[in-house]
């Protein structure tokens, strides 16, 4: 089992592959758990999501934030969460893919920042904003509740289709990104990995931070590069949620 460090990325960090629990295994080994397996309900099917102009995105809402599962809204439906170290760029991943400057900043509104950020797309799918992590010095009682609140959503949400984790292309698997992963697989739950602030690195650094953490992670994820500030990797990261949340 991964622990989290102190500042979530310890010396260990993107120094070997990433060590698996059985149960996180039997889920590669046997596949997505049935549980994620329903047919949606209802004729939604769109084709124009590009640019988050697209029917994906044009009904999104900010819904609920909640501090425990009882403040979670109905677990119905389909759902793909964001999660990012503190300042790793989830906030402005969130708003460029659903081309909504000021989304993600309900997040960011002080005392939501250590909640879990509801946002309805309608037709009972929706985006979660879960709490970001990894700052220094962080009092024991709030990383201790941020790793229970994680371990309610990922144990207990059915309608968790997928895991959109994004990390920093130049700090890519620190030790808290290898939890996320390792709670997602044991959940059940398709990741992919943004690689973000990709603009700030060279094409060939960009290609090369990617090809690492394809080979570390394995098929535990896809992944692919991303930056908010030029745009590049959206329309990607836009096919797969539309994919993930069946509604392409
Ligand atoms: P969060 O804490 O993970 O939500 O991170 P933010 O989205 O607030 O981003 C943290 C900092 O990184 C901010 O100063 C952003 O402007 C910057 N940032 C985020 N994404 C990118 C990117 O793709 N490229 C560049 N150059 N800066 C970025």
């Amino acid at each position: 089992m991964l622990n989290v460090g102190k500042d979530g990325d310890g010396p260990a960090a993107a120094a070997g592959p990433v060590v698996l629990t059985s149960a996180a295994r039997s889920v590669i080994i046997t596949g997505a758990p049935t549980r994620r397996d329903f047919t949606p309900h209802g004729p939604f099917r769109v084709t124009a999501h590009r640019d988050g102009r697209g029917p994906l995105f044009a009904n999104i809402r900010y819904l609920v934030s909640a501090n425990d599962a009882a403040g979670f809204p109905p677990d119905s439906g389909r759902e793909v969460a964001f999660a990012g170290r503190s300042n790793a760029g989830k906030s402005s991943a969130i708003n460029r893919i659903t081309n909504r400057k000021g989304l993600a900043r309900t997040s960011k509104t002080p005392g939501r920042t250590q909640l879990v950020n509801f946002f309805d797309l309608g037709n009972d799918r929706r985006l979660v904003d879960l709490p970001g992590y990894g700052f220094a010095r962080v009092p024991d009682r709030v990383r201790d509740h941020w790793r229970g609140l994680m371990q309610s959503y990922f144990e207990g949400r059915m309608s968790l289709a997928g895991l959109v984790l994004v990390v920093d292309v130049r700090r890519p698997l620190t030790d808290f990104d290898k939890q996320m992963l390792e709670w997602a697989l044991s959940a059940g739950c398709p990741t992919r990995m943004l690689l973000t602030k990709a603009d700030k690195v060279s094409r060939g650094a960009g290609a090369a931070s990617l090809t690492k953490v394809r080979r570390h992670v394995g098929a535990m994820a896809s992944a692919q590069l991303f930056s908010a500030l030029k745009g590049t990797g959206a329309d990607d990261a836009r096919e797969w949620l539309a994919q993930t949340l069946d509604i392409s």
